[in-house]
């Protein structure tokens, strides 16, 4: 071997949530990993987010068991790793008669399948919650199990975490340039022998593997998003806040058979919201600023410079739901996720022991512990 030749059990290109994910479970495997990120800082999908680990939105059954595996591993971190987390729970607000539906209807459905949720009336939730704006509030579903994180601290923190803790081989700032197993090339200059390899790219399709990754039907989604300085007097929102859009917009409400009426009015009397994809959450940092979000542009719509209507549709959405002491915008930004119209996430191997790894849409932050968990699980 050369000066710059290594060998290693594992190697994981990309450091955002889901390579981070696979590089976990590997060293508590007690594998030898080497992770790999082009930049030294986190910047991809996985620090632009709400933070919200949301069990609450995915498919009830199979899904939703992952999401609460994956939460497990959260407040895991939390514990070891001295990651903020906070338990705070999701509050879904209904406004309109088919919300309220769709509310109560799934607090039924979601007791059969072992979700923990509850249905509150106006005056119910408003006494528990008092960031709730009261004014035309219908009903709230509170669910105990979403948790918050600070994004870009947790995901700029977990490379450190798994290096202290298991040995794990920082390679940040290196651009892997080529994946031909066992060998994995670096543009500087640097060869790994790896007996598995796991291509964590993120909405990234054209660097490698840009054929398998070009034919597999995944789609690139941007999402704007606003940051509010922080809430004055230690204001706290409590649980992360979700409208009536946001019904529309998870899988596990579609098990509703009331879904259809509030879906059909919101086509037919909100068509802007429609067009740019807009759902309306509210989360809440450690630093007492609220996250605010989102808006769905797919592939050709993504353009560079963000939209000025998107972020003033999402805040006249959400002020007359939430009472926000200081509604002053410090940061607004735009993320690209990558996201398969049909699957939950993408898997391919396009080569023995290279494992592609992308794709989890809008549940990365949420589910990707529990895929990694899985697939170890499965393939170990
Ligand atoms: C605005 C927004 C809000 C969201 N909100 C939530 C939320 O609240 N909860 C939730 O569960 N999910 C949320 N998501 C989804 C979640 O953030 C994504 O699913 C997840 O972050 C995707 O993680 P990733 O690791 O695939 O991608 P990324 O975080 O983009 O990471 C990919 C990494 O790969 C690196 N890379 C790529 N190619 C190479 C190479 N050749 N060599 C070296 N490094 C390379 C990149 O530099 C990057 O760091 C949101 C997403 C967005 C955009």
């Amino acid at each position: 071997m050369t000066a710059h030749s290594y060998r290693t059990d594992v190697a994981v290109v990309g450091a955002g949530i889901v390579g981070l994910a696979f590089a976990w479970e590997a060293a508590r495997r007690g594998l030898a990993v080497v992770l790999f990120d082009r930049t030294r800082q986190p910047e991809g999908a996985s620090v632009r987010n709400f933070g919200m680990i949301w069990p609450i939105g995915q498919p009830l059954g199979e899904e939703y068991q992952r999401a609460l595996r994956s939460r497990q591993r959260w407040l895991e971190l939390r514990d070891c790793a001295g990651i903020w987390v906070a338990e705070c729970g999701s509050l879904h607000v209904a406004h309109h008669d088919d919300e309220n539906e769709v509310l109560r209807e799934f607090a039924a459905v979601g007791e059969k399948h072992g979700v923990q949720c509850e249905y509150l009336s106006a005056v119910e939730a408003s006494k528990r919650f008092p960031a709730v704006a009261t004014s035309g509030l219908q009903g709230a579903l509170y669910s105990p199990t979403e948790l918050a994180v600070n994004s870009p601290a947790a995901v700029a923190r977990l490379p450190h975490y798994l290096a202290e803790t298991y040995g794990v081989q920082l390679r940040l700032g290196v651009a892997v340039t080529d994946v031909n197993m066992p060998e994995v090339r670096t543009a500087s200059g640097e060869r790994w022998l790896a007996d598995r390899v796991f291509v964590c790219s993120g909405s990234d399709f054209a660097s490698l593997f840009p054929a398998v990754l070009s034919t597999a039907g995944i789609r690139r989604c941007k999402l704007q998003m606003m940051r509010t300085r922080p809430q004055p007097n230690n204001w706290r929102l409590g649980p992360h806040l979700a409208g009536g859009l946001t019904l529309a917009h998870y899988k596990s409400f579609e098990v509703c058979r009331s879904l259809g009426p509030l879906k059909a009015r919101i086509a037919a009397t909100m068509p802007q919201y429609i067009h740019y994809g807009i759902h309306v959450m509210a989360s809440q940092n450690d630093h007492g600023e609220v996250i605010i979000g989102d808006s769905h542009e797919y592939d050709a719509d993504i353009s560079p410079f963000d939209k000025p209507e998107i972020d003033e549709l999402i805040l006249a959405y959400l002020r007359p739901r939430l009472n926000l002491p200081d509604w002053h915008i410090a940061a607004r930004w735009h993320g690209i996720y990558a996201k398969h119209p049909t699957k939950s996430f993408v898997t391919a191997e396009p080569q023995p022991g290279c494992v592609i790894a992308v794709a989890p849409g809008s549940t990365g932050m949420t589910m990707s512990f529990g895929l990694a968990a899985d697939w170890w699980e499965t393939h170990a």
